[in-house]
């Protein structure tokens, strides 16, 4: 049987970590009959210490500026060319922030094989004016590609270190799942595959807009009572939101959707983004900052505290909340929409805590 060649596209926090993982599966003698050993990873070029980053990350085989302290593995070779990176490739992996996914995709139609298999690692979703498209819609249109999902509790840098994790692949077509769950799965990194791509991502990409709720919760103060009961909530908006968006998913796999809430993907990705995660994070210091009179933009703290990372919450707050207007759900779902607002400058930060009223303000 021919081999698998991997190539990852992406190379910030989560996409070397990721990559490290696979490296370590493609060059596991074991394996030399199931894939060619090399990884090649796209990266976006730019100049990090007077030097390209791709130059950097072939010599030292470290992403100096998104993944300091990681060895990504010998036979990772980063290529600032998208199309040259996905040559001859049998499984796509996907990790760049989702607002630069569309432009990339349009890039690789017509040079990816008709048999590769794709997998996004990504958290977010495309609003266009004919409506909603989730990543992983995005890449099965316009590459022709099935495209599974791996979501779940993953800080980028904790895997980095080796850390007990889970993940969730979700799926549409069974084989490919198990290939991608060959190519993951490490002792440290166990996999649950459910048959719900849809269920899964809209976790993934939903619970980012929880995390700045929780991060408002965090800069006034409040304790994990608080938090608790802004992620209960938070939750509840998820569920709700995802069955209403996609109510084939509800109709075709009533029990599956439901359970997709409580693996990885969901709870688990909740709780670990509400407490260790960049939106959370951001959102924590945006708040603090108001209350101390000098209030800022996101725009800033991300520049500030992120150092080139990119936060998917806010940018998904926007696209949900512009989903939920056109329909006429906002009063239906108080805490997406006073986080929204508090975004946008409409409310103040403090009122995070009284979203079942402030939602509904003008
Ligand atoms: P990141 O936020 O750490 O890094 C940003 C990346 O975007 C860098 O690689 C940068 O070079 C690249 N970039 C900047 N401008 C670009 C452009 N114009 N075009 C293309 N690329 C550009 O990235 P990440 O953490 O790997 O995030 C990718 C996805 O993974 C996101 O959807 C995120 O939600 C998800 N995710 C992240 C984590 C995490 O802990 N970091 C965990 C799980 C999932
Ligand atoms: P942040 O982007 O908020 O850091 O979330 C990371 C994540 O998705 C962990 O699973």
């Amino acid at each position: 049987l021919p081999r698998h060649r991997v190539a990852m596209i992406g190379s910030g926090a989560w996409a070397c970590a990721a990559v490290k993982l696979i490296a370590e599966n493609t060059a596991n003698p074991d394996n030399v009959d199931k894939y060619v050993p090399e990884v090649r990873m796209y990266t976006y070029e730019e100049e990090v210490e007077g030097r390209w980053l791709t130059e950097l990350i072939n010599e030292r085989h470290e992403n100096i500026k998104y993944m300091p302290g990681c060895f990504l593995g010998a036979n990772v070779v980063a290529c600032s060319d998208l199309v040259e990176t996905v040559k001859d490739a049998t499984v796509l992996v996907f990790c760049a922030p989702h607002q630069f996914i569309h432009r990339m995709v349009k890039t690789l139609a017509g040079h990816v094989s008709k048999d590769a298999v794709a997998i996004s690692l990504i958290k977010g979703m495309r609003v266009r004016p004919d409506g909603p498209q989730l990543i992983s819609e995005l890449i099965r249109k316009e590459l022709g590609l099935d495209c599974s999902v791996l979501m779940g509790a993953n800080i980028a840098a904790d895997i980095a270190r080796g850390e007990l994790s889970e993940a969730t692949i979700a799926y549409s077509v069974l084989d490919h799942a198990l290939l991608l769950q060959d190519l993951f799965e490490r002792p440290s990194f166990i996999i649950t595959l459910v048959p719900d791509v849809v269920g899964a991502e809209m976790c993934g990409t939903l619970k980012n807009i929880v995390a700045l709720a929780a991060g408002f919760v965090e800069g006034l103060g409040y304790g994990p009572n608080t938090k608790a009961a802004i992620m209960r909530q938070g939750l509840n908006e998820m569920r709700r939101f995802a069955k209403a968006l996609y109510p084939t998913v509800r109709r075709a796999a009533a029990a599956s959707s439901d359970d997709t809430f409580f693996e990885s993907c969901g709870v688990a990705d909740l709780i670990a983004t509400c407490y260790g995660g960049r939106n959370r994070l951001v959102a924590r210091e945006f708040v603090a900052a108001e209350l101390a009179g000098a209030a800022t933009t996101f725009a800033e703290l991300e520049a500030k505290l992120l150092n080139g990372q990119k936060l998917q919450g806010v940018l998904t707050s926007d696209e949900v909340q512009a989903i939920l207007f056109r329909r006429g759900w906002e009063k239906d779902y108080p805490l997406f929409t006073t986080v929204n607002r508090i975004v946008n400058g409409q409310l103040p930060g403090s009122s995070i805590v009284e979203y079942k009223s402030a939602a509904l303000l003008p």
